[in-house]
């Protein structure tokens, strides 16, 4: 008899399967049969179907067994639409009985037929009929009597004899998944894994390859892949066991072959040479027609090999990368179809060295994953201290409350950055995004008392000065000791990728580097410029730090001017060396923008040692410090403001770039700098700032009898220069959005203090995300897209980009795409993942 129900269908190269309706499974085991592969009967039960056995409305299962032919054996397994989004685990067997079990002893001699018949009662036991698994315990499998003693258990716990027939076994069978997949937990957890809440479930009923067997020929199970996980390299992969079922070559302690000829001992291909080359040549088919490096799993029955299903080989993402990468080189996807399947974050894996996540982990608190990549060091807590350890070769954590510009260098100095404050746009996360440090913010679970020198994780546990620790800043976790670690893959399977990449791209991606240093990594990634360099960093170095006080502290503009004077030739080098890198790329420069206090000490010693160096009474110099406080530093005097009141400080930082300019376009390829003025709210600030960088300009054409061109612009970063963009685009070649700040003033949010409380409002679903993490597309979002809409209006020439930390991120770019941004600038390291997220966007 043949089922005519359209949801009950037999497996054929045409009948009606689809992952939509049937799942993936069904879907695959279907191309197989396509294939003219050798995969036992299979029939593919619908969702719809699944679902109606879950509320107890069965199907005939007359019919359904009808399908298959007499006293053959089946499975079940699940066929949901993705597969990783899991399932019931498959029953085998189905259809053993008492007199199945008496006639296979007869054929396959009475242990395998015991084996067979002992693994279904048990699996009956625990997932149809609902029994203690613990029920069998005191049973000894391996002795004569077994089957007897299993039986009369079952039967005095389930109180009814176990059952004999194939359509009251599969049924239950059937029942007993669907239901399972109907459940709270699995639905939970699968949600958790990107399901939808309705996400259906298919069954796929096949018939058993037996894979036990005394024939003279080879029977067993295992699976292949053609492909190792952890690097994608080509090389056979997989188990084998000789009589054996389903995945139990997996099972540890079982006493599998190896597939491939070897060394350390017996292998499949030296058992059985011809079933091996077989399952070779069609692994090797499946991935051709598939399209997909694919584990194979099989059954050898006396030397026949059967094919039972086909899953997408797991993968690292640094192995996902090189498949997709050799399917498109050989031709067996389209190279945008590569481009598409690699997730731009998964990168990050590649970039960094990463903790190796199959190893033990000790973690001791948990903070914002600010900077991806791990590394381990002895805990040092002041950037003094980072740099002694790196002098001494010793890597080193550097452990702070929260960093600020002073311990930039021991920034530099350290392997890592830990800090107890701070969110995702705060100083250490940006600093160590620019220098590809991994990096944890806000790990405020633990205590910080830097000037004890400990450390306490929630759990009690204290560190010390020197104690060895590992930040995780992928993960945003600490964990004590040393962690295993797996190197950086920049090989050529990435740079491949990231060379297609480039070709789709319609949008622009340059990086945001302050030092020569990211420079060269931004040119490693092929960045098309650097979209932000912030000076301010310059001024920090041991160097520049007390001419920079003694400018602050002048009286006179004289005074400001001779001081800035011996600052001149060190910053003309600082971008002399950016434009010689960058080797005629575009190069922004960004202005001065911090206030002038956070170039000053905040402790006594610090005052007492600048009272010294400036030769001032130390109550001047304490009373200077004092009037240069605010109570809002962020809104108060820094960015353009400076430039408007401290005019000496931007003219000496035009002067100095436009000397570098023709310096290095003397050496090299000819510069067009690009200079950019932080924090403007009017018309009449640019105005300003313009004329009298344009004054240097003609100054130093004059003097060098050279000429050069250069090109102003402004960040656009608070929401007044948003909304008056149209005023002020007529005096710019360019507008970039500094993100961050049109963050922290679009909301009113301190983006240095709302990581202690932004998890508690995410979590609460008062923001859908962290908005210094994702661009806030309803807020912020608009007042960007009234700043290109009006900047455009006044300038239809104007360029325009974003060099907040948002330039980096994947959902941000999509949004600046639509927007009409002709580029994003974002830290080195992000550069790949940018450039592959708008890669896919352009596809
Ligand atoms: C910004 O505000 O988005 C920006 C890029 O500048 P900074 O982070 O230096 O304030
Ligand atoms: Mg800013």
């Amino acid at each position: 008899m043949q089922q005519n129900n359209p949801d009950i269908t037999l497996i054929t190269p045409d009948a009606p399967v689809d992952t939509a309706t049937h799942g993936g499974r069904a879907k695959c085991l279907q191309r197989l049969v396509r294939l003219d592969l050798p995969v036992p009967r299979t029939v593919a039960l619908s969702f719809d179907e699944v679902h109606r056995i879950a509320a107890g409305e069965m199907p005939d299962m007359e019919a359904l067994i009808a399908i298959f032919e007499n006293e053959e054996l089946l499975c079940v397994r699940p066929s949901s639409e993705d597969p990783d989004w899991g399932g019931p685990g498959a029953v085998l067997n189905i259809g053993m009985n008492d007199a199945r079990h008496a006639a296979l002893s007869e054929i396959i001699g009475v242990p395998s037929a015991n084996v067979l018949y002992l693994r279904f009662i048990q699996a009956y036991s625990t997932h149809v009929a609902r029994l203690d698994p613990d029920l069998f315990d005191a049973i000894d499998m391996t002795a004569s009597d077994a089957l007897t003693d299993v039986l009369r258990a079952y039967e005095e716990e389930a109180e009814e004899p176990f059952p004999q027939t194939r359509p009251v076994q599969l049924a239950g069978v059937l029942r007993s998944m669907a239901r399972a997949w109907e459940g709270t937990s699995a639905r939970l957890l699968r949600q958790a894994k990107g399901a939808p809440a309705d996400a259906g479930l298919g069954l796929v009923v096949q018939s058993m390859v037996l894979g036990v067997g005394e024939g003279d020929g080879e029977s067993g199970s295992g699976v292949l892949q053609l492909v190792d996980s952890a690097t994608g390299l080509p090389q056979i992969k997989g188990r084998y066991l000789s009589q054996a079922q389903g995945r139990a070559a997996l099972e540890s302690g079982a006493k599998a072959l190896y597939l491939e000829r070897d060394p350390r001992g017996p292998s499949l291909q030296d058992k059985a040479p011809e079933a091996f080359e077989e399952i070779r040549r069609d692994a090797a088919l499946m991935r051709e027609k598939l399209r997909e490096e694919m584990q194979i799993e099989f059954t050898i029955d006396n030397d026949r090999v059967h094919i039972l299903d086909g899953v997408r080989v797991q993968r690292t993402a640094r192995a996902a990368v090189r498949i997709a990468v050799q399917l498109a080189k050989d031709g067996v996807i389209p190279k945008e179809e590569a481009l598409i399947r690699i997730e731009p974050r998964s990168l990050n894996e590649l970039l960094h060295r990463q903790v190796d996540t199959s190893a033990p982990r000790d973690v001791i608190g948990t903070g914002v994953a600010a900077s991806p990549g791990a590394a381990t060091g002895r805990i040092v807590f002041t950037a003094s201290e980072a740099q002694a350890s790196a002098a001494r070769g010793e890597p080193c954590v550097l452990v702070r409350r929260e960093t600020s510009p002073e311990d930039i260098r021991g920034m530099h100095a350290a392997s890592a950055v830990l800090t107890e404050r701070g969110g995702i746009t705060s100083h250490a996360a940006v600093i160590g995004r620019g220098l590809g440090l991994p990096c944890v913010v806000g790990a405020s679970s633990m205590r910080f008392q830097t000037l004890k020198s400990l450390l306490t994780a929630p759990d009690g546990r204290v560190f010390r000065e020197g104690d060895i620790i590992t930040v995780d800043g992928t993960r945003g976790e600490i964990l004590a000791g040393a962690a295993p670690m797996h190197e950086p893959a920049l090989d050529d399977a990435f740079q491949a990728l990231m060379t297609w990449a480039a070709g789709a791209c319609d949008i622009g991606i340059r990086a945001n580097a302050d030092t020569p240093a990211d420079a060269q990594t931004a040119r490693n990634f092929d960045a098309q410029g650097i979209g932000l360099c912030r000076t301010e960093h310059m001024f920090f170095e041991e160097d520049r730090l007390t001419v920079m006080r003694e400018m602050i502290f002048a009286k006179t503009s004289e005074d400001r001017r001779a001081a800035l004077e011996q600052l001149l030739p060190m910053q003309r080098a600082d971008f002399t060396e950016l434009f010689r890198i960058m080797q005629g790329q575009p190069v922004c420069i960004r202005l001065f923008d911090p206030p002038l206090h956070e170039f000053l000490p905040t402790d006594r010693a610090g005052l007492r040692d600048l009272a010294e160096a400036l030769n001032l009474p130390l109550s001047d110099v304490t009373r200077r410090v004092e009037s240069l406080d605010e109570y809002n530093p962020m809104l108060g005097m820094r960015g353009v403001r400076l430039g408007v009141t401290v005019p000496e400080i931007y003219e000496m930082q035009a002067r100095a770039i436009f000397e570098a300019t023709l310096d290095a376009s003397r050496e090299g390829a000819p510069v067009v700098p690009e200079i950019m003025i932080p924090l403007v709210s009017a018309k009449r600030e640019v105005e300003l700032v313009k004329t009298r960088i344009d004054a240097v300009a003609a100054a130093v054409r004059t003097e060098k009898g050279a000429g050069f061109d250069y090109r102003f612009g402004v960040m656009v970063e608070t929401p007044r220069a948003a909304l008056r963009a149209e005023d002020i685009a007529p005096h710019c070649h360019f507008f970039s959005f500094g993100t961050n700040d049109l963050t922290q003033m679009t909301y009113g949010l301190s983006r240095d203090d709302a990581g202690r409380f932004m998890s508690a409002y995410v979590q609460q679903g008062v923001f859908p995300e962290d908005p210094f993490h994702t661009l806030d597309v309803e807020g912020v979002g608009e007042l960007l897209r009234l700043g290109v809409e009006r900047g455009r209006r006044a300038r239809p020439d104007l360029i325009l980009s974003i060099c907040g930390e948002h330039g980096g991120s994947p959902e941000s770019i999509a949004f600046c795409r639509e927007v009409g941004i002709d580029y994003v600038s974002c830290s080195p390291f992000r550069v790949p993942v940018a450039r592959l997220a708008a890669a896919q966007l352009a596809i």
